[in-house]
């Protein structure tokens, strides 16, 4: 048995992730409609080629090509020359095609070609879009691959390499468990059925121990034609399973359902506990975590702040509704910085945050808020041309045998958050006297 395992693919800091998409086509009309669509929904720079002499001259010119779409039926090159002239490039490509020619696709799909779309689809604009946004978006996440055999696990390596995905593969559940617990960052694991030791559905069960199944998907593959295999698989909290051998097409497009799941349900987990304008949690993510800190835990240091800004009334009517949306962001983005992992923060709402502290004395507390309070005074915000500028007051409290609840903690950081606008704002009151 082997341990151990081997990157397929270097990590790259997204910054150095290549942004442009060549399009190369000689119907203007498709190539239009095409780029139309591509404008709209995904934000990356995009260039136009009608002759392979064209998209030679662009290839050359720029550098960080992510990806080409290309017709076949060209002006100087035929089928096979367009295939080889982007297979010889190693550049990430998707063959969109006005005729369905099974052994042209199956040609196609042996060069590395991403994949073979037809033009006459109704839905292949639509199609092309998902398809650029998947692979884009593949780039940020990692996947896992768990087989025993070394040619099976780098088969589907290379697979999931092509689709972008930043891949590691190992040979053994145990590996797999220590490299799942090392990387959070990990959102997909295939994993092989037939292996010794640890078995596909065992190392699936465990996985799920580490992992929901809302925060990483699983697939389990197997070449056995046992059919209690996927049931047993599903049921240890498999996300998906494929049977051996699947095509190249069928692989991707499970991969890709399941993956297109998972950021959906962190989409409906943001919608819900985020708040639109600042991206801070809302008041109602705020109140469930801070309640749990308080209630779970009857001992250590809590503080609870209430943080208002001051006068933004006039900031509004001074440099209109939109600056003082970007006030806020401004004051979210501030407040996000001085937020330990341990603690918790939100936007309460209008122009009313709050803030957890956990762990702090009173006076490392009023440290904190005080930095705070500095960090957004010296904030300045250029509103054509025009410096804007806020302060916040900051009412606290801290937990007591009086003020033992969540909903006591910020009535009392409430009431001195009153007390710091009567004495003149920009200040933070119900720490000092400790
Ligand atoms: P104080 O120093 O006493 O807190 O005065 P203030 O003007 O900040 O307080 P007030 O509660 O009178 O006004 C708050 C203003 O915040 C009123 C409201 O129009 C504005 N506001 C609330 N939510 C938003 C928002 O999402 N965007 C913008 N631009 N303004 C908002
Ligand atoms: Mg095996
Ligand atoms: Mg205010
Ligand atoms: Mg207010």
């Amino acid at each position: 048995m082997q341990a151990g395992f081997a990157l397929a693919t270097p990590r790259q800091p997204i910054a150095a992730l290549p942004q442009r998409i060549l399009l190369l086509e000689n119907s203007r009309a498709y190539t239009s409609m095409l780029r139309e669509a591509l404008d709209q929904r995904v934000q990356l720079p995009i260039s136009i080629a009608s002759t392979l002499a064209e998209a030679r001259e662009l290839l050359d010119r720029e550098s960080d090509w992510f990806l080409a779409l290309t017709g076949l039926v060209l002006a100087d090159g035929d089928r096979d020359e367009v295939i080889d002239f982007f297979v010889e490039r190693r550049l990430p490509t998707i063959v969109v095609s006005g005729v369905y020619d099974e052994a042209l696709r199956e040609r196609a799909l042996q060069q590395q070609i991403i994949d073979f779309v037809l033009k006459s689809t109704p839905d292949s604009i639509d199609y092309l879009v998902w398809l650029v946004q998947r692979l884009e978006r593949n780039r940020r996440i990692s996947a896992l691959v768990v087989d025993d055999s070394l040619s099976a696990r780098s088969f589907i390596a290379s697979l999931l390499a092509m689709q972008g995905y930043q891949v590691s593969h190992v040979a053994d559940g145990q590996s797999a468990l220590r490299m799942i617990e090392a990387d959070p960052g990990i959102r997909l694991v295939i994993v092989d059925q037939e292996m010794p030791g640890m078995d596909g559905i065992e190392l699936t069960r465990r996985l799920r121990q580490l992992r929901a199944r809302d925060r990483m998907a699983v697939i389990g593959v197997s070449g056995s034609t046992d059919t209690s295999l996927i049931p047993r698989f599903l049921k240890n909290g498999a996300n998906d399973f494929l049977r051996k051998p699947f095509s190249r097409e069928e692989f991707f497009c499970r991969v890709s359902q399941n993956i297109d799941q998972l950021e959906l349900i962190g989409t409906l987990q943001d919608l819900a506990t985020r708040d639109f304008l600042t991206g801070l949690p809302n008041r109602r993510s705020f109140l469930e975590n801070s309640e749990k800190r308080v209630s779970h835990r009857a001992t250590g240091d809590v503080t609870v702040a209430m943080i208002d800004i001051d006068h933004f009334k006039h900031i509004n009517d001074s440099y209109g509704h939109e600056a003082g949306d970007r006030a806020l962001r401004a004051m979210a983005s501030v407040l996000s910085v001085h937020t330990r992992p341990e603690d918790h923060c939100g936007r309460f709402g209008g122009e009313e945050f709050c803030m957890l502290i956990d762990g702090l004395d009173v006076d490392k507390s009023l440290r904190h808020l005080e930095a705070l309070r500095q960090a957004v005074s010296e904030l300045e915000l250029d509103i054509d041309g025009r410096p804007l500028r806020m302060t916040i007051s900051i009412g606290a409290s801290r937990r007591s045998p009086q003020f033992d609840t969540l909903h006591k903690l910020l009535g009392e950081a409430d009431r001195h958050l009153y007390l710091a606008k009567a004495g003149g704002r920009n200040q933070v009151r119900g720490l000092d006297a400790g």
